[in-house]
């Protein structure tokens, strides 16, 4: 037994209320094996049914949340599946491991190449797509499929930065070894993979998912985008792991951002680039990008390049890991391709046209075909853009660039912005855009557990929004000038928008009368904010000592996610499709009337059986 299903099994955190921990989703094989063999009544998903040259394997799962799968047909031909066990009725069945997975997915497209039930790189995919960030997991992703089943699109369906909020290796965690990332907002830092899962629990149960509402017998392809991806800097010790964790990630973002943070660019750029890149490289970009309408300033080239070359070295060879281990794993042409986004909206400042030019040159002549750029357009997360003809101007600059690549835009930081911000998107781009969306999901939990009905979903409502409001104020009165000024924003903002007066901070007793004179609600900016680090908090507490526990005490926390209502998630499902057709209708990935139609479909649903049982129609 590996040592992180040990872990959960003595602490009695299983897969139905903390799922995708682990990667596998069968903790306790020998259990489930037996409850098979007794014939003992679970869980059976008709509609996961699928076809393999072996026969057809179906999803069954017991009471704790542990999977297995049932094959009704020849084992033999089940091409190394592990721990298979033959019922008396005929049938084998084989645990749902990660290690299985892998060699389901083979079985899968080798049968079948244009099955959805993984995630892939199909073309459309690569042109235009939301980004829908996954951070409640199994309670997230069916609403996913529902919007992609009602609108007939394929999406970005699965989605998050990764080591920043996965759990990259669960041996690491499990030895408290885990990295932590600086949120200057709060004055500390958080250890990695503050959501809890894994990235191999994800990779899994986004699958999974799939086949439980029967996404996968629509036919539309979707993908999984390890976004985030840190290139070199403090990541080049374990690049290897980061590559192996995310092998199911059939589009990667490649972020330069580490390395570049350690690149010190040579007072003579020239004489740096005349020595350390190769002068026929330099001569094609050059050619490049002046085909592409746009004039160089030599110094300026020089500068850029002498700072970026070190990072696209290494980005280069991470990419060939990504491939390798893919051509490893995976016998089918289908299996092993990926998407790739070069994000460059963590370099400094506005990115101009030549900047972005110079960039997808460079990939060109790496032969590293690149999907989505992804440049700086001045973005605050979850705040409109406030001046759309401005925008358009922007994007219409890096939109000329990216036409003459082949290249989409992708928005990141996307949440949050107006219909008017999407529409200039998709106008300028004719669609061929991806908008990042992920924060926006944990702020539609807040509010389907603040309107549900539900005693214990309106407990854990409160809870959550006193944990902001505690964080809120040890902020306001930290020595942190960072930490303060922010905390002092959020605080502001949210008395401001109640029509209180904001000179609140004469002390803190002043400050917590006047927040805890408001009505408690997930509209307030301190709650937006520092909601997310309330499902790994150690006893749900408002310290920073408690962020992001992968102990015990952490994961219980995020049991309790796990457990709203069927009120709870029906409300949270709903909210997540809206917010997909609302982005859909005004990118202009959808037509407005397939749009309408999902909207009424929505407003009309009173149970989450009946909206989930639409997803496979
Ligand atoms: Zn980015």
């Amino acid at each position: 037994m590996s040592a992180i299903n040990r872990f959960l099994l003595e602490n009695k955190l299983r897969i139905a209320t903390n799922p995708c921990v682990s990667p596998d989703f069968c903790l306790d094989w020998s259990a489930l094996r037996d409850e098979l063999r007794a014939g003992k009544a679970m869980k059976v998903y008709a509609k996961s049914r699928l076809e393999t040259a072996a026969g057809a394997f179906t999803l069954v799962e017991n009471s704790q949340g542990d999977c297995a799968w049932r094959l009704q047909g020849d084992a033999t031909k089940a091409s190394g599946l592990d721990d298979g066990a033959a019922l008396s009725d005929g049938t084998t069945v084989f645990p749902a491991t990660f290690a299985n997975l892998l060699k389901l997915k083979n079985l899968i497209q080798a049968h079948h190449p244009a099955s959805t039930i993984f995630p892939t790189a199909a073309e459309q995919l690569g042109r235009s797509t939301l980004g829908i960030g996954a951070r409640f997991t199994t309670l997230h992703w069916p609403a996913v499929e529902w919007a992609m089943s009602a609108l007939s699109l394929g999406m970005t369906a699965n989605q998050n930065s990764i080591p920043r909020e996965l759990v990259y290796d669960t041996n690491v965690m499990l030895a408290g070894k885990l990295d932590t990332v600086p949120f200057p907002f709060i004055g500390t830092n958080v250890p990695e993979g503050h959501q809890g899962q894994s990235v191999e629990g994800m990779s899994h149960g986004c699958v999974l998912s799939k086949l439980k509402t029967g996404f996968h017998r629509r036919g539309i392809p979707w993908s999984f985008n390890a976004d985030h991806q840190p290139i070199g800097g403090k990541f080049d010790n374990r690049e290897d792991a980061l590559v192996t964790g995310c092998v199911l990630a059939s589009y990667i973002t490649f972020d330069l951002s580490p390395e570049l943070a350690q690149t010190k660019v040579a007072d003579d750029a020239g004489a740096w680039v005349a020595t350390n890149v190769p002068a026929a490289l330099v001569a094609t970009v050059k050619a490049r990008v002046a085909k592409a309408g746009l004039t160089l300033n030599e110094a300026d080239f020089a500068k850029l390049l002498a700072y970026v070359w070190p990072s696209l070295q290494k980005m280069k060879r991470r990419d060939e890991k990504y491939a390798a281990a893919r051509a490893k794993l995976f016998t089918t042409d289908v299996g092993r391709a990926y998407l790739r986004e070069l994000s460059i909206d963590e370099l400094p400042g506005l990115t101009t046209a030549e900047t972005t030019a110079i960039m997808l040159a460079l990939c060109e002549a790496l032969a590293m075909k690149i999907h989505f750029v992804a440049p700086a357009f001045g973005f605050q997360k979850n705040m409109p853009y406030p001046d759309n003809a401005a925008l358009r101007s922007l994007i219409e600059q890096q939109w000329a660039v990216c036409q003459n690549f082949g290249a989409s835009i992708g928005f990141h930081s996307g949440s949050g912005k107006s219909a008017e911000n999407y529409q200039v998107m998709g106008q300028v781009t004719g669609s061929r855009l991806e908008i990042k969306t992920s924060g926006r999901y944990t702020y539609e939990m807040g509010r389907a557990l603040f309107a549900s009905k539900n005693a214990a979903d309106q407990a854990l409502w409160r809870d959550w929004y006193k944990f902001t409001l505690e964080l809120a104020l040890l902020g306001a009165y930290s020595a942190d000038a960072t930490e303060q000024k922010m905390a002092r924003v959020f605080i502001t903002d949210a008395l401001a928008k109640s029509g209180r007066s904001t000179d609140v901070f004469a002390s803190p007793t002043a400050t917590r009368g006047a927040l805890e004179s408001l009505a408690a609600s997930p509209e307030h900016m301190f709650w937006f904010e520092y909601n997310f680090l309330h499902v790994l908090a150690a006893g749900g507490r408002a310290e920073k000592a408690a962020l992001g526990d992968h102990t015990p005490a952490g994961y219980q926390q995020r049991a309790r996610f796990y457990a709203i209502s069927d009120e709870g998630r029906l409300n949270f499902s709903k909210n997540i499709a809206t917010y997909i057709v609302f982005l859909a209708e005004n990118t202009g990935l959808a037509p407005a009337a397939t749009c309408a139609a999902a909207n009424k479909l929505l407003a009309g649903y009173t149970s989450l059986d009946a909206m989930l049982n639409d997803i496979s129609k």
